[in-house]
């Protein structure tokens, strides 16, 4: 969907508006919305574990 990403890393490809995804990192947490660069970033420096496939 259309927005903008929440994440903002340096990567970001969304700040001002992009293609993004709805993600929850756990039951009960708030939805963040996160562009597929900030979503890469955080899964590969460790600050987001991904139990589970999402269609990003
Ligand atoms: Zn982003």
């Amino acid at each position: 969907m259309w927005g903008i990403c929440e994440v903002q890393t340096d990567a970001c490809s969304a700040k001002n508006g992009g293609l993004i995804t709805a993600i929850w990192s756990s039951p009960g947490r708030k939805q963040v919305n996160v562009c597929t660069e900030c979503y890469e970033h955080k899964k590969e420096t460790g600050e987001w574990i991904v139990r589970e496939p999402k269609n990003i």
